[in-house]
Order: C-alpha cells, then structure tokens, then sequence
C-alpha cells in the first residue's frame, strides 16, 4: 500500500502517496495557506513542511502569526543570527538559541565584548541571508557522525551537547543553511527569505547553560514578528513601557526605594508611596465594610506546629522564613489564613452566622530566589487585601458571584481591564476528586452566572483547590495577575471546622481565600506603570502644591495652604525663592494634578489660579470653588 490518508485541519480526509511532504498536502489542501505557513503538527507533534509523511496522520496547520508560529519565526531568526555574528567576528564559538516570549536570544562565546554598535553590522548581515532565501535544511545523523562535524568546525559546545545527551537516543537532527550547520530539534521555517522583520535589541552575560561556575558567555537578545508594522508596534510599547518602569518613576516622584543595606525586595515606602498606599487602604476598608467584610488582625509569626497541621510546611516550607524564639520554632505568615480560621474556631457557629467574612491587610513574606525579585511586583514581603469566607456548600455561589462583583466593580474604579481565568487541579494537590469536582464546578457556575469570559489552565490551581485569576490589563495592553478567588474544602477539613446546621447537627463550611487588588506592592507597581506616574486626583499622594511668585505672597500663601489642609486636600507648599518657572517644572516632574500660583493678582482678588499638569490654564478661581472642585473629582472613589 502507497497510499496514505491524511486528516486535514477542517476534519476532511486527503489521500495522498507514501512520503509526499508536509507542504505537498497543505498545496492540494489549500495552496494559498502556503504562504502564512511556517510548519506543521502531524499527530501532534512539531514537524518541518519539508518533512515526509509516512504513515497515516491528522495534521494541523502551523501559521507565522499563531503564538506557536511566531516562535518557529524567531527560533529560525536566531539561527540567522548566528551564522551573522560567525561570519563577521573571527573565533566566535556558538552556544544554543531558543525562542523566548517576545523574541529569541543565542549564546556565543567570543573573546572580545559585543556592544549595540556591532548590532548594525551584524543586522545587515542577516538581511543579506534573507536576501538569499536559503533553505532551511533538516538532516539525521548518528552521535558520533555529529560530534565528528561539530568537533571539525571547532564548535566545543555543541559537541558537549551531543555527549551530553542520554545514551539511548542514537541519532540527533542537524539544521543548516548555507554554510552554517546548527544542532537543533527543529522544526524551522522552510527558508530564510521568510523572515520579514526583527531586530537586535540587547547583549548581557550568561553562565552556560545558567551554571555560575560555567564559563559567562555573552547573550544576544533580538526580536522578530511577521510584519514590519508589527514589529514597529512592538519597539514602540517596549520604549514606552522603558518610559513608564515604575522603579524609574517610583524615584522620579519619590515614592520608594528598595535598599541592599535593609535587604533585597524588600520595599521602603517612602511619604509619598505611603500617601498612595493609604489612600487605597483606606478605600479598600470602606469596600469591605460595605459588602458584610469584618475587619480582623492576626499575628506575624505563628507557632510551626500549626502551619504543619494547616499543610504548609508540607507543601509550601521552601517559601517560608523561620525563626525561633524561647525553643519554640515559628513560621513567619507566607499566607494570613490560620489566624482567620482560629478566630472561626473560638465560639459554636450555627448556619445562621453564616457567612462569615474575615479581612484583613496582611503582610506576608514568601522567599523569591534574588533573580526574579523586581522592583514593587515581585518582593519578599507585601501586603495583601485578603479575606476568608466560611459558609455553608449553599452560599458557596452567591459568595462567589460577589465577589466576582466586587472585581469587576474595583477594576472600574482603578481604570482596568481584566481578563478571567480558571485553574483546575495542579499535579501537587491534596483533597479528594469529589472535593476537586465539587469545587471547580461551582467556580464554573458562579462565572457563568456573572455573564463572565474565561480561559481554563488545566493544572494550575493551588494545592488545596481551583482558583479564578483575574488578570488586569494595563494600558500597554499587559497583563498583571491581581484578583484571585480561590476554593479550599481541605482547610476546614484540617482544623475540624464546624457549623451546627437547620438539623441540628454538625457540618462542615467551605472555605474561600481571596483577594481584590491581590498584592498592594505589586498592584502599585502596575498602577504606577497604568498611569505612567500621573496618577487620577482621587489617588495622587500631593493633590495641589501652591507656588509663591516672591516671598511677599508667603502670608497669603499660608493662609490658602490652611484652607485646603483643613478641607482634606494634600496639598504642599513651594515657597521658595525660585524662578516661577523652575517651581513649575519640578512640579510637572512630580506629576502633581493642580498648581496654583500665588501672585499680586492672586493676593488682591483673594484667589488662586490652578494650572492642570497638563499645562491647562484653569483661570483664577475662588479657593472655596478649587475646593468643591477637587472634591467633587474624588467624591465617587471616597
Ligand atoms: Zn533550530
Ligand atoms: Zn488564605
């Protein structure tokens, strides 16, 4: 039998002769996907389009601008690369090149540092290889075939690859084009003149294979996309989102610091952050009370023993810090729900208490290793708007849906986006299926309820039970994890939580973890990022600075200064002997939303005249107007 039967992406079935390629049953298919098409999945698995069909297959369609497509693009990019920076730099020995998300990098050792400038230089070399639409070629060989071709081209690192590799596996794939040969798993797009758009974007130091006591290597780090206006849109949010890193503004505004003397993440808010901060404490408190929240505290540290009954040190000891005090070992709170759970467990509970709903603003500390701490999102201490619902299997929905609610309604008012997600069972997990069935479905009900979009992760829940992520997206269109809710039937389970039901006898409540902004540090950091320090008025930490023209205006100057103290408004003084001009420039810089200068016209008319940041001229205006105007700017978020 020659024939083979092949099951097309559209469910239709092509017959076909043994070994026609990949690209030869996409032509009959539908000759005009050729163009978009980059590879193949056949069964499944990633193959080229030049790659021979055997037996019979389904097979899926890879296009360059699909997620997976993109990778094969910029993967194949790196090869390009490669053979640029061999071609151009004597000596340069090649390491690996993967697709990562946004881009690629390859790896080189090379005895002479690489700097932007040789960018260029290695750019238009690449453009000459697309110019020459090499095909990118596939060939098997065995081990020792491959270690012979590498060691002959002096290419060490490869050939510590291949030795490296398990000793079943008896031929490896080697990718060429034009003259550089590559050691590589595949698959490729079919030839170089494919590649419409990248760009060279970095070069740092990175140990082989990410050993330190490897050799450093030096990484270049590139992008590509499948169009020329694509990867203009890309430079263009990555140089804005450069513009808007909240660690540059967060000194920019003087906001905070992290500090190696006091510890790596490890956040010092500075008045200002702390102003931020509070103010969105402040009306994270008022929310909770509004919606049946109880406010409560629990202690830093708690005895180890209970985070042993809880399943923490079981299953979240690597994260933990621990202390001791009079022999009596601690675990510092990585998570604020025992102190909840014991405050549940100090009276009888009937059904007709429930539910129950704990919050607190609680600092937590998790160990994150040193190299993924960054700036405010990611830290070793942060705070979280946390709460723990207890009620009964029944008010499991409504419970949900509320809070589903109070997302949606928090989003609004932070000026977010967001995007759902639900997380099933990971492969770490304790609790029964039943437990785990029981808990995903109400989750899938309550979004369903709430008319909400979401996207599953199969195995991404917490060890204890599903989850909704709600992620946010900030104004360059990137998304933040921030709301998570997250079902737990294991807790109660642990510390023999009970209720006495209509019945009379004794049930057990469902436990919800959850939080609205999620962690305080990280969710400043993205604000930071959303409103590019410009924060709405509602939320600046300095609302209005009053800027004196001489210091003949100080005394008129104070007494403004005490009128709109006294009606709340942050607001500070610039009395300083300096240019106008210069006061005005600094506090552009600091992004505060009104100005108001104090001159003669000012002082004789007993007036102020508030200049928006934006360089808008409101004209002078009473101070009793400026008040009820700044307040009727914050009267929907306070
Ligand atoms: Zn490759
Ligand atoms: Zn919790």
């Amino acid at each position: 039998m020659n024939e083979i039967r092949i099951t097309l992406p559209d469910g239709s079935v092509s017959e076909c002769h043994r070994g026609a390629t990949v690209k030869d049953v996409i032509a009959s298919w539908k000759n005009e996907m050729l163009s978009s098409t980059v590879a193949a999945k056949l069964n499944s698995a990633l193959v080229d389009l030049s790659h021979p069909i055997k037996e019979d297959a389904s097979l899926e369609v890879i296009e360059i601008s699909s997620k997976e497509g993109l990778a094969i693009l910029r993967h194949s990019i790196s090869h390009v690369m490669a053979q640029a920076v061999q071609d151009t730099f004597e000596g340069v020995q090649i390491c690996i090149g993967p697709s990562i998300e946004d881009g690629f990098y390859y790896d080189f050792e090379y005895s002479e540092t690489f700097t932007p400038e040789d960018f260029e230089k290695i750019e238009s070399r690449m453009r000459e290889t697309v110019a020459f639409d090499y095909p990118f070629l596939h060939r098997e060989m065995s081990r020792e075939e491959a270690v012979a071709l590498f060691r002959d081209k002096g290419e060490s690192y490869k050939v510590e690859l291949i030795n490296d590799l398990p000793e079943d596996i008896k031929t490896v794939t080697i990718y060429s084009q034009g003259r550089y040969v590559d050691l590589c798993r595949g698959p490729h797009i079919p030839s170089t003149g494919i590649i419409k758009a990248f760009k060279l974007l970095s070069v740092a130091g990175a140990y082989w294979r990410g050993d330190e006591r490897n050799k450093m290597l030096q990484r270049i780090y590139g992008t590509g996309f499948a169009s020329e206006e694509a990867l203009a849109e890309y430079l263009r949010i990555v140089e804005e989102a450069k513009k808007r890193d909240h660690r540059k503004l967060g000194r920019e505004l003087d906001l905070f610091q992290v500090n190696d003397e006091a510890g790596p993440g490890l956040i010092i808010f500075h008045p200002k952050g702390t102003m931020l901060r509070t103010v969105i404490e402040d009306w994270e408190k008022k929310e909770h009370l509004k919606r049946g929240y109880e406010m409560v505290m629990g202690p830093q540290i708690l005895k180890v023993d209970l985070w042993k009954k809880s399943g923490h040190f079981d299953h979240y000891r690597e994260n933990m810090y621990f202390t001791e005090v009079e022999n009596q070992g601690y675990g510092i709170k990585p998570m604020n729900c025992l102190s909840h759970m014991l405050i549940y467990k100090s009276k009888i509970r009937s059904y007709r208490d429930l539910p129950l709903r704990y919050f607190e603003l609680g600092t937590v500390h998790r160990h994150e290793k040193t190299g993924v701490l960054h700036g405010l999102i990611r830290v070793r201490q942060f705070t979280q708007d946390d709460a723990h619902i207890l009620c009964t299997p029944e008010q499991l929905n409504s419970e949900i849906i509320g809070i589903a609610n109070f997302v949606s309604y928090a989003m609004k008012i932070f000026g977010f986006d967001y995007d759902v997600e639900l997380s099933t069972r990971p492969e770490k997990s304790i609790g029964s299926d039943e437990d785990w069935e029981m808990a995903t479905s109400a989750l899938k009900d309550a979004l369903r309820v709430n008319k909400m979009v979401y996207e599953i992760n199969e195995g991404d829940g917490a060890f204890y039970g599903p989850k909704i992520d709600f992620k946010i997206k900030d104004a360059l269109n990137r998304k933040w994890q921030c709301a998570t809710i997250q079902c737990d039937f294991t807790l109660p389970e642990r510390f023999d939580l009970s209720y006495i039901g209509a019945d009379g006898e004794k049930h057990r409540p469902v436990m919800l973890h959850r939080v609205i902004l999620g962690s305080i540090e990280r969710f400043l950091g993205v604000l930071i990022e959303h409103y590019a320090g410009a924060f709405p008025v509602w939320l600046s930490p300095v609302q209005a600075v009053l800027m004196t023209v001489t210091d003949r205006h100080i005394p008129y100057g104070e007494e403004v200064f005490i009128k709109l103290s006294d009606a709340g408004i942050r607001v500070e003084r610039d009395f300083r002997n300096e240019k106008l001009g210069y006061k005005i420039r600094e506090a552009q810089i600091q992004k505060i939303p009104y100005m108001l200068v104090i001159g003669d016209r000012e002082m004789e008319s007993n007036r102020v005249s508030p200049r928006e940041r934006s360089g808008k001229d409101l004209g002078a205006i009473g101070v009793n107007e400026f008040i009820g105007m700044v307040k009727e700017k914050c009267a929907q978020y306070q």
